[in-house]
């Protein structure tokens, strides 16, 4: 098995909105913020090559937006995700699963790109798309908090073409990954847990955003249900401990993965390391 991380961009995250009712004082000790409140987040996207399978978890905001859009969205950097892709030496048809956490729009912004005369297509053309049955269902029929981060062109055309599969239940998705459910920042996201020769690596999504996010009570301001989520977090640490599972973060702009250590305050950061030395 093969991972790589595939980068597909940065933007800068409203602190305030990512670590919700925790005082600035304490979450800008730890996330150097910007004038407006901003600090730096990626769309940190991973790619696993099993024998028989290419799976993508999770495809950034892409770029068919358009501009306005686009600006709100505040990205910085070079990256994206198709050059990210190439750059580790695969094309967008060698992808056979994508796998997405959930639906909103910085998660699966380019399963879908615009063509060169406008039209909709899907970007890996002979990938199977993977959701939760909870969550399509949420896209579908949105609550007044979520309406405005899922946008029918991101997975309407995916669900047409008859590439969606929803998964219904948790448990073992493939050999190589389980996958866990949970429903605080919405519903029925996916945590996949990823069997590496490694050892077990969990892809956090919105889950625990960032580090500072692994203590249970540092919950976004987004989060539909934030007592759901504490306790979410606090049940899944304590498997973590018990299972040696390692994080794989989508958002944090400056640690990649970590191991957990516990004590009796609780479970926290044990060691940060990039994905390639873990793989190592
Ligand atoms: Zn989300």
């Amino acid at each position: 098995m093969k991972l790589h991380t595939i980068h597909a961009g940065h933007f800068m995250c409203d602190g305030g909105a990512l670590f919700g009712v925790i005082p600035k004082k304490m979450w800008s000790k730890l996330y150097e913020v910007d004038a407006d409140n901003y600090c730096k987040a990626s769309l940190r996207c991973l790619l696993i090559d099993t024998v028989k399978r290419r799976i993508l978890i999770d495809t950034g905001i892409g770029t068919k937006q358009g501009a306005k859009f686009l600006s709100h969205s505040r990205l910085f950097g070079d990256d994206e995700l198709i050059s990210s892709l190439h750059k580790v030496g695969y094309q967008t048809s060698d992808i056979t699963d994508v796998l997405l956490t959930h639906l909103h729009f910085d998660h699966c912004g380019e399963c879908v790109t615009k063509d060169e005369d406008g039209q909709l297509q899907l970007t890996f053309e002979n990938a199977t798309y993977w959701v939760s049955q909870k969550q399509w269902n949420t896209y579908l029929n949105p609550n007044v908090r979520e309406g405005a981060v899922y946008f029918p062109e991101n997975m309407m055309p995916v669900f047409e073409a008859n590439k969606l599969q929803l998964i219904k239940s948790e448990g073992a998705w493939l050999p190589e990954v389980d996958i866990k459910l949970f429903d605080g920042h919405t519903d029925g996201q996916i945590v996949p847990i990823i069997h590496t020769p490694n050892g077990l690596l969990a892809y956090m999504g919105d889950f625990i955003p960032v580090t500072a996010s692994i203590n249970p009570f540092w919950v976004a301001a987004y989060d539909i249900q934030p007592i759901v989520s504490i306790e979410e977090k606090k049940q899944f640490l304590n498997e973590a401990i018990s299972k040696n599972i390692n994080l794989y973060f989508e958002h944090d702009y400056y640690t990649e993965c970590c191991s957990l250590t516990s004590s009796p305050k609780g479970v926290s950061v044990g060691k940060t390391f990039s994905l390639e030395e873990f793989m190592r």
